[in-house]
């Protein structure tokens, strides 16, 4: 049995998300000890566990410490058990941290899988419904995955209450990936979603991206979302389409942050984006190192990593017999480079 430590690197869910995905792609048990040591509220949470349950489900999984406050948890997966499964994640968590726990080893799995995920599907801190379908996933698809991911309901934060349904049909194996440039500037476009919440606040969204991204006015767009649809929220989406690469930067509108400071964020992470003539931004660099990982191979450049990818990459380690070299390129870029 393997033993994590839950309190390295980034230190928060990452490490157990990882740990699961990996654990039930490969069949190797393992136990996490100080679970969030260093965080204000240790050990597991709400969310975490929601994560713990739904690994556990599709792996007939005997786990040990599975409650909320627990520092120390074992997971033994038995054997992958696809299907179909709903999963309620409770009103502000994420389906996409979900999601980004089960779909990997349902992949590997020996027949399809239809997943239904209830619950925040565009929350600060996680992966948002818009960036897995049409930045992550297509990658994915790229390696030889055959994945859809239709939003049924979106639930914004704090109030949840989405779903998204996901169809997995499982790959002998993954291919590997190669991207390291990003290739001619094919699209750009900004889509401010508002729901249950006055227009204007996309309109000042817009406004930013306008005049700080130099953006034309028929590439931006706000979404206003049917009523009855969706709970209260708003978020602010930046879709950059290039040759080779889609990449999808978010801000997350929030009671008392003023649409303007919404939009500077996104705007501001954008532009490091675009000036680091990277293909893959920092998000799409920490969630695209498991799939290369199980895939064997790959090679991708992005900006210097996130604590977020080096715990990733820790955690590959201690499960799979794989380098991962990482190698700077420039002044504000980095190579990654994954081999069996
Ligand atoms: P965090 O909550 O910051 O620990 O992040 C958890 C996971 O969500 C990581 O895999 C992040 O890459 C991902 N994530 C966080 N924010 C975003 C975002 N705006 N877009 C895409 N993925 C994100």
């Amino acid at each position: 049995m393997l033993t994590i430590d839950g309190a390295r690197g980034e230190g928060g869910g990452q490490v157990l998300r990882s740990a699961l995905a990996l654990s039930l792609a490969t069949g190797t048990s393992f136990r996490v000890e100080r679970m969030r040591a260093g965080r204000p509220k240790p050990g597991l949470m709400r969310q975490h566990l929601t994560a713990l349950e739904a690994a556990a489900a599709i792996g007939e999984a005997d786990t040990e410490g599975a409650v909320i406050g627990a520092r120390e948890l074992v997971f033994r997966p038995r054997r992958l058990r696809p299907g179909a499964y709903r999963f309620a994640v409770g009103t502000a968590g994420s389906t996409g941290l979900v999601l980004q726990t089960i779909l990997l080893p349902l992949l590997t799995a020996p027949a399809p899988s239809s997943l239904t995920l209830e619950g925040g599907t565009h929350n600060p801190h996680a992966p948002p419904f818009d960036f897995l379908a049409g930045a992550f996933l297509p990658l994915l698809r790229r390696m030889g995955a055959r994945v859809d991911a239709r939003l049924e309901l979106a639930g914004f934060y704090p109030a949840g209450g989405g779903r998204m349904a996901v169809e997995v049909a499982p790959v002998r194996a993954l291919a590997p990936l190669a991207l390291v440039a990003r290739g001619a500037p094919r699209r750009r476009r900004a889509r401010a979603l508002v729901s249950r919440l006055p227009r204007k606040i996309g309109d000042r969204e817009l406004a930013v991206v306008r005049s700080r991204l130099g953006w034309q006015d028929d590439e931006l767009e706000v979404v206003v979302l049917a009523e009855g649809m969706a709970g209260p929220g708003n978020v602010l989406l930046l879709e950059i389409e290039s040759q080779h690469v889609t990449e999808i930067v978010t801000g997350f509108g929030e009671v008392g942050v003023r649409a303007e400071a919404v939009a500077e964020a996104a705007v501001q992470e954008a532009r490091r984006y675009l000036a680091a003539d990277v293909p893959v931004g920092p998000h799409l660099a920490d969630q695209l190192l498991l799939p290369l990982a199980l895939a064997g191979g790959g090679v991708f450049r992005t900006l210097p990593l996130s604590r977020h990818a080096s715990t990733n990459i820790d955690v590959i380690r201690a499960f799979l017999p794989v380098s991962v070299d990482v190698a700077r390129v420039g002044d504000a870029a980095v190579e990654v480079t994954v081999r069996a």
